[in-house]
């Protein structure tokens, strides 16, 4: 029998220094003495990528998007250089590939790229010979012909390779898209907490762990905001079907696997709640209730890249209405750069913007069949005397958004309206037939 194939990947606060590092080496070791294959996915040490971006604030207000993917590429150099010398100290062959030396290629958008392919040869050729793979977290290559050369010359002559990342927590993603193309036996992503939880675990202190979630309601936790898996990781493990355990790196101790769910029927309604600070708010104050307006707005946003969360457009009145939604706080001053001239063009009356709000969801694929759920929530926020500033729901979600200066208490308020801190009951099947 060949050996089992693992991908192990470590997070930020795993890798954080040279002791983290060392221990975490051991790790690998005991692992590979039960005779697997392993590629090791590394994220930059600790707080090296904010403190990257942070050098770069400093240094400009607008960073050129090439220049900041070079740089932030650096932090998941070091750590896997760093990985690979303490298993080479340790007597385990191994050795570090930064991302497109792993073959990955992406489809070239700076800070948000996502995997295009994987050539795996390199990656198989280095198992063959016996090491240890470390692959560098967050990156790819993306390829585009030269202007004016033809694409069809030898490609070191015509063709600019150019780094690109993944956006936040893309570590994840190149280490489920490893495992999908490697057709690994198992997929493991090590991080600070023991697994993923019915909420933060940070805020919610008797917040439960899960033993098993479904890529769909994964899926919705993260992109609501629950950063413990990126959404991209998420959906391609969904696509390929690589079952992703999510562990600690700190503790032995079963951990939470993210799979086909074929209890999601039968369990609570309500898996968890997830929370999301990165959010700021727009409201274009009597915008002409005519056609096209809708499109002159969200048109240009997304021509730069600017993802458009939650829209609300009120009941027009007097030939004008007023326009509310949702961008990454991150993003705010490009949009508003990006809208300035609109007003004048299209005839609004303001722009006003808050960046003080927060997103808050519950998320459970039993949610839309099942009435009450929307009115135990907002009874919940009213009972904590919480605004709700904008609604929006999908079948396996309700969000609301906040004032985030209250969100913390939010969050600990649904958790406990919902008794999450409960062990879940799953439903008899036989009572689901009747
Ligand atoms: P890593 O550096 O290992 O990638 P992250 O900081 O990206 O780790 O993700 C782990 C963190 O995600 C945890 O420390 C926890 O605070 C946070 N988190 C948010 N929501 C959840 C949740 N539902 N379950 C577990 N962790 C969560
Ligand atoms: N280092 C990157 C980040 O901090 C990628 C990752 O950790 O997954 O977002
Ligand atoms: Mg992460």
């Amino acid at each position: 029998m060949p050996a089992p194939l693992v991908v192990m990947k470590f997070g930020g606060s795993s890798v954080a220094g040279a002791e983290r590092i060392k221990r975490v080496a051991r790790r690998i070791v005991r692992e590979r003495a039960r005779g697997s294959e392993l590629v090791v996915v590394v994220s930059a040490m600790g707080d090296t990528t904010d403190e990257l971006l942070a050098l770069a604030a400093a240094i400009t207000d607008e960073p050129d998007a090439r220049e900041l993917d070079v740089l932030l590429a650096t932090g998941e150099h070091q750590s896997a250089t760093l990985m690979s010398m303490a298993l080479q100290s340790l007597g385990v062959p191994a050795i570090s590939l930064t991302g497109p030396q792993a073959g990955i290629t992406t489809d070239g958008r700076y800070g948000k790229a996502r995997i295009a392919g994987i050539d795996p040869r390199r990656v198989r050729a280095e198992l063959a010979a016996g090491k240890v793979v470390i692959v560098a977290g967050f990156q790819g290559m993306s390829v585009a012909a030269l202007d004016g050369l033809e694409a069809t010359e030898p490609a070191s002559a015509v063709h600019t390779a150019e780094i690109t990342t993944l956006g936040r927590g893309g570590s994840d993603t190149t280490a489920v898209a490893l495992a999908a193309q490697l057709g690994a036996d198992r997929c493991q992503i090590y991080t600070d907490v023991k697994g993923i939880y019915s909420a933060d675990p940070r805020i919610v202190a008797d917040a439960r762990q899960l033993d098993v979630v479904g890529y769909e309601e994964m899926m919705e936790l993260a992109h609501q905001g629950a950063q413990v898996m990126q959404v991209r990781a998420v959906e391609l493990g969904w696509v390929n079907d690589v079952v992703i355990e999510v562990l600690s790196s700190f503790e032995d101790a079963p951990g939470t696997q993210i799979r086909e769910d074929p209890l999601v029927e039968q369990r609570n309604k309500v898996r968890g709640i997830a929370h999301d600070r990165n959010v700021a708010k727009v409201t274009l104050v009597d915008v002409p209730d005519q056609p096209g307006v809708a499109r002159s707005v969200f048109g240009p946003l997304a021509e730069q890249g600017i993802n458009v969360d939650m829209i609300v457009q009120n009941v027009g009145h007097g030939g004008a209405t007023d326009l509310s939604f949702t961008i990454p706080r991150v993003e705010l001053a490009k949009a508003k750069r990006i809208l300035e001239p609109l007003i004048r063009d299209l005839g609004f009356r303001d722009m006003t913007t808050d960046s003080a709000v927060a997103k808050v969801s519950i998320v459970g694929a039993g949610i839309h069949n099942a009435p009450g759920y929307a009115a135990r929530m907002f009874g919940t926020l009213a009972d904590a005397g919480i605004n709700i500033e904008m609604i929006s729901t999908s079948e396996i979600r309700i969000t609301t958004i906040i004032a985030e200066d209250r969100v913390e208490e939010a969050v600990r308020s649904l958790h406990a309206a919902f008794q999450l801190e409960q062990p879940e009951t799953v439903e008899a099947a036989s009572a689901l037939a009747g």
